[in-house]
C-alpha cells in the first residue's frame, strides 16, 4: 500500500516543534518520548455530516454543521465545531466550502484472492451461458497463488478502496477451501486489516464434493482450529447449493465457542433460514437479505444487534433485484451498505457507488444511504470508534470534491474524493 505522509494538506501551516517533520508518519512522530500528540484543523468544511447521536434531531437526522470545523490529535478527533472558534492546532487544512463525512466503513469484502473472472462476467453481460467453474475458478487461482501475490492484491484493493474514501474494510477468506489455504488466507489478511473473517464455509470444497458432511466436520474441526488465532469473525454461506440451516448453525456455534462472532452470507439468492438464523445466534450482520418474508423482517426489527447488510454491486453485477431496504428502514431495521467485493459476483470497491445504486433503485433517501455506508457499516462491525465524526472518534475522514454528501448519489460514477485522513494520517 501506498503510504502518504504529509500530516497536513498542501496548504499546511504553522507547525510547531511538536509537529512530525514532512516525511514522517504519525506514529514516527508519536515514538518521540514525551511529545504531544500532533493536531491538525480542518476548517471551512461547508457540511460536516458528523453522526454524532448528541446533535442528531428529527430535522438533523445526520447532525450537519455547516461552516464547520474539525480537530484532529495524534488519531483521534479531538473537537468539532463552528470553524471561526476552532482551536489552534499544529497544522492547518482548508477545505474550502466543501463536504466532510466519516470516511466509509465497507464491512463485506472477499479480497484475499487470484485470478480474474471478465470471460464469467462478459458472456453473462452478454446473454451467453457460462459453464466454467465460477467460484472453483477463484479457488484453483487461490491456491496456486504465492503469499506475495496474495498479499499485494489485498494491499492492492484495500489501497483502491482507500482512495474512494473508505477507511475500514472488512475482509473475509474463502477461496483456499482447505485447512493451509483457508489460515494462509486469513494470516495474510491480518496483515492489512484488523476485520478478518473466516469463512471456510463459502462452498463445500471440490474435493468434498460427494460428502459435504465430511467439510463441515473439518470446517468446524482442523480448519477452525488452524484460522481462530487469525480472525475475529466467523461467516457462513448458507444458500441452497452451499450450506443449510443445520450446517450452518454448526459452523457458526463451532466458531462461537472459539470466541469468532458470528454473521452470515443469507437469504441472497432466494428464501431461506440464514436471517433467522443469524437473529438467533446474535449475529453481528445479516448480509445481502435480498429474499425476506415478514417473518424475516419482524426478527431483524426485534434484534438491533444483528445489522442487515445490503450489498447492491452482487445485485448489479448479476442482473438480479435488489433488496427493498425501504422495507428494512421502515420496519425500523439498522441497514449497513457494503461493495462484497470479489471477483464473481461483485468486482468494485467503490462505495460511493452502492450509496448511488440504493438511493436510485433500492428505496433509500440519500442521508440514509450515507449513513448506512459509515455508522451502519461500524454497527455491522460492533466497533464504536469509527462511523462517526465526534471528540474521541478514530479521526477517519471522508473530504469530498462536493459541497454536500448529497452529491454521492447525485453525481454517480464520479470521482468525489477530495481527501481521506485514516486514524489522523492524511492519505489520500
Ligand atoms: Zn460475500
Amino acid at each position: 500500500m501506498t503510504n502518504s505522509t504529509a500530516t497536513g494538506g498542501a496548504d499546511d501551516s504553522a507547525r510547531t516543534a511538536y509537529g512530525a517533520p514532512p516525511g514522517t508518519s504519525h506514529s514516527a512522530a508519536h515514538s518521540t518520548a514525551q511529545s504531544t500528540p500532533h493536531s491538525t484543523a480542518i476548517t471551512r468544511i461547508g457540511s460536516l455530516l458528523t453522526n454524532d447521536p448528541s446533535l442528531r434531531t428529527p430535522d438533523n437526522p445526520l447532525g450537519l454543521l455547516q461552516d464547520a470545523a474539525v480537530v484532529i490529535e495524534g488519531d483521534r478527533v479531538v473537537w468539532t465545531g463552528t470553524s471561526s472558534k476552532a482551536p489552534a492546532t499544529d497544522s492547518h487544512h482548508d477545505a474550502g466550502g466543501r463536504a466532510l463525512l466519516p470516511g466509509f466503513v465497507d464491512s463485506h469484502a472477499h479480497l484475499v484472492f487470484a485470478g480474474d473472472r471478465t470471460a464469467e462476467f462478459h458472456a453473462r453481460m452478454s446473454g451467453r451461458p457460462y459453464t466454467a467453474g465460477g467460484i472453483r475458478t477463484t479457488v484453483a487461482a487461490t491456491r496456486a497463488a504465492s503469499d506475495a501475490e496474495l498479499s499485494a492484491n489485498v494491499a492492492r484493493y484495500l489501497a483502491e478502496a482507500l482512495r474512494q474514501g473508505t477507511t475500514t474494510q472488512e475482509t473475509k477468506s474463502g477461496y483456499g477451501l482447505t485447512t493451509r489455504d483457508e489460515a494462509r488466507a486469513l494470516r495474510i489478511a491480518a496483515g492489512h486489516t484488523d476485520e478478518v473473517t473466516y469463512l471456510g464455509a463459502h462452498v463445500v470444497a471440490p474435493e468434498f464434493a460427494d460428502d459435504p458432511a465430511a467439510y463441515v466436520a473439518l470446517v468446524t474441526g482442523g480448519m477452525l482450529d488452524a484460522c481462530a488465532p487469525h480472525a475475529r469473525w466467523i461467516d457462513v454461506f448458507c444458500e441452497r447449493g452451499a450450506f443449510d440451516g443445520d450446517q450452518a448453525r454448526a459452523v457458526l456455534t463451532a466458531g462461537a465457542a472459539r470466541g469468532l462472532i458470528p454473521r452470515v452470507h443469507a437469504n441472497q439468492l432466494s428464501h431461506g433460514p440464514g436471517v433467522q438464523l443469524a437473529v438467533e445466534l446474535d449475529a453481528a450482520s445479516a448480509d445481502h437479505c435480498t429474499h425476506l418474508t415478514d417473518a424475516d423482517v419482524d426478527a431483524l426489527a426485534g434484534a438491533p444487534r444483528t445489522v442487515a447488510t445490503l450489498l447492491p454491486g452482487a445485485e448489479f453485477s448479476t442482473r438480479a433485484v435488489y433488496p427493498d431496504a425501504r422495507r428494512l428502514l421502515d420496519a425500523g431495521v439498522t441497514v449497513a451498505l457494503s461493495t462484497d467485493c470479489n471477483p464473481g459476483s461483485s468486482f468494485t470497491s467503490s462505495m460511493a457507488f452502492c450509496v448511488a445504486v440504493a438511493v436510485r433503485d433500492m428505496g433509500m433517501t440519500p442521508d440514509e444511504a450515507v449513513v448506512a455506508a459509515t455508522l451502519g457499516g461500524a454497527r455491522a462491525l460492533r466497533r464504536t470508534d469509527i462511523g462517526a465524526i465526534v471528540p474521541g472518534a478514530r479521526a477517519d475522514l471522508h473530504l469530498l470534491d462536493a459541497p454536500s454528501h448529497v452529491h454521492l448519489a447525485y453525481r454517480p460514477g464520479v470521482p468525489l474524493t477530495a481527501a481521506v485522513w485514516q486514524a489522523g494520517e492524511k492519505r489520500v
